[in-house]
């Protein structure tokens, strides 16, 4: 099959935060300082040589950038100061515009103006529906009961039917990083089988995201394991126990003891996060794209509001506890409507089922190896 190269390739990836990748001379020293590079998948120097060569196809079917946890070793270890660690980070952005079939997603990342606007557009439908609902049925000054301004079973349908358009997109697009990593690979065939046999993996990556404890600083893993459960929790709390967390104002300590501690994790671990963004001290926070401030600033404004929420509720103050919804729901959809599918919540997703994927592959190149100098297959 002929091969394209893309001599704008490296201007391309510019977009989505790669800088000085011309600088890399191969020196091997990111791989070899790597602590998840392991053959069949070596990298970052191997992405750095096809970013640098334009080979566009090859690195949109790698799942090598989703396999590194950012943890900066590579770029500190770096004679060339070619940031291979931002570069791997780079190209996740730029997976995710490829895998969006929406458009969406490069959208956001080729321009920050088109993401707030968005972000707005979207926070002011949400209110605008939310108060002609509100105000049609029912009455602000009523939280919950007969004439409540928004009845707890009617925010439940309408979380179910996002839930619903979140999994649509976010399943498209989860399809097509199949197709691009896995499905169209000619040399490698997965067969149905393996998917089965090793489908835990997939569970056990999303919610331990164990392999990010390998790294030689352990914190930045715990932060981001409390961050990825509190979200769960709150996930789960909200899709399945949503009239237990309403009630009120007497507290419900079965349901809300969780409530509690997922917006205390998700606050803290997003206020370090921005903290370490500010101060840009550790080399995996010293350049931020865009994207990543939305990303922070809209879990912030969920986790504060959601906390007034719970407290207005109990205080009786069912007049600011309806506004102070609507203004929560006004960051809550466009971070699950517009960042869970198009930018870096998505990650979530992707990385899992990269981590899946790679063994897969790798466990099927191992058995074409064993089968091609006739050495026995592995049990
Ligand atoms: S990115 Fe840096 S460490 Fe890695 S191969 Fe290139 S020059 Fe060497
Ligand atoms: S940032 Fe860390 S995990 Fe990612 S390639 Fe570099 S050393 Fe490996």
């Amino acid at each position: 099959m002929a091969i394209r190269a893309n001599p704008k390739l490296i201007t391309e990836l510019e977009i989505y935060g790669a800088q000085d990748v011309s600088k890399c001379y191969h020196c091997g020293n990111c791989s070899a300082t790597c602590p998840f590079s392991k053959e069949p998948y070596i990298f970052p120097r191997r992405s750095m040589r096809s970013l640098q060569m334009g080979l566009e196809a090859k690195l949109e079917s790698d799942l090598e950038p989703w396999l590194c946890y950012y943890c900066g070793e590579c770029s500190t270890e770096c004679p060339r100061d070619a940031q291979p660690g931002e570069t791997m980070m780079s190209l996740r952005r730029w997976l995710t515009a490829r895998y969006d079939f929406t458009g969406i997603a490069r959208l956001f990342y080729k321009s920050a103006k088109a993401e707030i606007l968005a972000v707005i557009l979207v926070a002011l439908l949400t209110a605008a529906g939310f108060l002609l609902y509100g105000f049609s049925q029912g009455s602000i000054t009523q939280y919950d009961g007969p004439n409540a301004f928004l009845p707890a079973s009617s925010v439940h349908i309408f979380d179910w039917t996002l839930a619903a358009v979140l999994l649509i997109l976010l399943g498209t697009n989860c399809t097509r990083m199949w197709w691009f990593t896995v499905g169209r690979d000619k040399k490698v065939h997965v067969p149905f089988s393996a998917y089965v046999k090793k489908i835990y993996l997939l569970p056990m990556h999303f919610f331990t995201q164990m392999r990010y404890a390998q790294c030689e600083q352990k914190r930045p893993w715990v932060i981001h394991l409390v961050l990825m459960l509190s979200y769960v929790t709150m996930l789960v709390l909200i899709m399945f126990f949503l009239e237990s967390m309403w009630s009120g104002p007497a507290v419900n300590w079965s349901v809300h003891v969780f409530g509690l501690a997922a917006t205390a994790g998700l606050l803290a671990t997003t206020i370090i996060l921005l903290r370490k963004r500010l101060k840009k001290t550790e080399v995996q926070y010293e350049q931020s794209h865009e994207t990543d401030w939305m990303f922070l600033v809209l879990l912030i404004v969920v986790a504060a509001t959601g906390i007034v929420q719970f407290t207005l509720h109990r205080l009786g103050l069912d007049t600011a506890a309806n506004v102070n919804y609507v203004i929560h729901m006004m960051a809550v959809v466009p971070m699950l409507l517009l960042e869970v599918p198009f930018s870096k919540w998505s990650h979530m997703a992707y990385r899992p089922l990269a981590m899946y994927f790679a063994d897969l592959k790798a466990e099927e190149m191992v058995s074409k190896e064993r089968e091609a100098v006739g050495a026995p297959q592995a049990a």
